[in-house]
């Protein structure tokens, strides 16, 4: 009988909360205005011809390395970070493998590492959710394949200095050590001129998030070039659709769009820290364009909470079943404007629990 692998038939299923996302989209770090009016302007005038020819990756490939400042050779474009992790693991891990985490985290990580049969080792943040170097390095084992973390770290928002990271992978020379730079917009810190100092370091990007683009599933890879080889022989060729494909050098053109956003996120974070200090609720520091808050107690506080937000129309995530974050909700930020919806609503639905909880024996 026809069976799948058992690393397939034992992966646990992800099903992120994608059905009935209306009103204001603060669940899923995307960039809640959209994208640069410049990308929507090339998609209106895209010809027949770009739709019924195999897009030719290439050549954006070229414009993306010369923004980054890497070359060619040193760059993958890929159907978003998500296939970037995918290649990873697909490319280093075997079998018995260990890949190593640091929870909580991203979840495809762990399901992509468990999908090529490898072992996971997830190592538990330090207090506060502090990068646990440490711990790390006592992890480490001549089986140690894959180490992948997120920086600045979803949905905590943590970061990790550079060199931590540079000198993590100088420790485990037999490992691919990815720094998934996701949210490097909002907190400017990248290890990607460090990159050369280990031939065994990444680093990913992504235009799902300041760029807008979340829907047209594009990202890039960076690496060696002689590991990158590696990785794009296990790619398919047509990875990235012809529409993101047009699209994307209209985006990376319009920097002033994007500096212009992650001003306003960094202005709206600060707002939401402040609101989150007087209302004396428990909160991460946050280098990303979202921040983890503790809603309550238990998980059943954080759906209380996110369902009363709900109702008051702005979707938040509830991030309680994430290791070290019962009671704990993600809330993404946006455009000031967006802010204004979103702190007078978060104030009703403290005030009201506070309500409830004291109204508790
Ligand atoms: N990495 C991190 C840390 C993320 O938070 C996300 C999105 N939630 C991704 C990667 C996925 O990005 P993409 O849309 O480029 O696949």
């Amino acid at each position: 009988m026809l069976s799948p692998r058992e690393a397939v038939r034992t992966l646990p299923s992800y099903h992120p909360p994608l059905a009935g996302r209306d009103g204001l989209r603060l669940d899923f770090n995307e960039n809640t205005a959209g994208c640069s009016p410049r990308v929507l302007g090339r998609l209106r005038r895209l010809p027949a011809d770009d739709l019924a020819r195999y897009p030719e990756r290439e050549p954006v490939e070229r414009q993306v390395a010369e923004f980054l400042g890497v070359a060619p050779d040193e760059l993958l474009l890929t159907n978003g970070v998500d296939e970037a992790i995918h290649l990873l693991c697909q490319t280093y891990l075997e079998p018995g493998a260990e890949a190593l985490i640091v929870v909580p985290t991203y979840s495809m990580y762990r399901i992509y590492m468990m999908a090529a049969g490898a072992q996971v080792i997830s190592v538990p943040a330090a207090e506060n959710f502090r990068f646990p170097a440490e711990e790390i390095r006592r992890q480490l084992t001549p089986r140690t394949r894959l180490i992948a973390i997120a920086n600045p770290n979803n949905p905590t928002g943590t970061l990790v200095p550079a060199d931590e990271l540079v000198e993590l992978a100088r420790r485990a020379p037999s490992a691919a050590v990815l720094a998934d730079e996701a949210y490097f917009e909002f907190c400017g810190q990248t290890i990607l001129p460090r990159l050369r100092d280990s031939s065994n370091l990444f680093v990913a990007r992504t235009f799902s998030k300041a760029y807008g683009l979340a829907a047209l599933r594009v990202g890039a890879l960076v690496g060696d070039p002689k590991q990158m080889r590696s990785l794009r022989r296990m790619s398919s060729p047509y990875n990235v659709n012809a529409v993101a494909l047009a699209c994307l050098p209209e985006a990376l053109d319009d920097q002033a769009y994007i500096r212009q956003y992650v001003s306003e996120v960094l202005e709206s974070r600060a707002r939401l820290e402040g609101a989150l200090q007087n209302a004396g609720v428990h909160f991460w520091p946050s280098q990303a364009n979202f921040v983890l808050i503790r809603a309550g107690a238990t998980s059943e506080d954080a759906a209380a909470f996110v369902e009363q937000m709900r109702r008051r129309g702005i979707l938040v995530r509830d991030r309680s079943s994430d290791h070290g974050c019962e009671g704990c909700v993600r809330i993404t930020l946006g455009l000031r404007e967006h802010t204004d919806l979103l702190l007078p609503a978060l104030e009703e639905v403290l005030s009201n629990r506070q309500m409830v909880q004291g109204a508790r024996p």
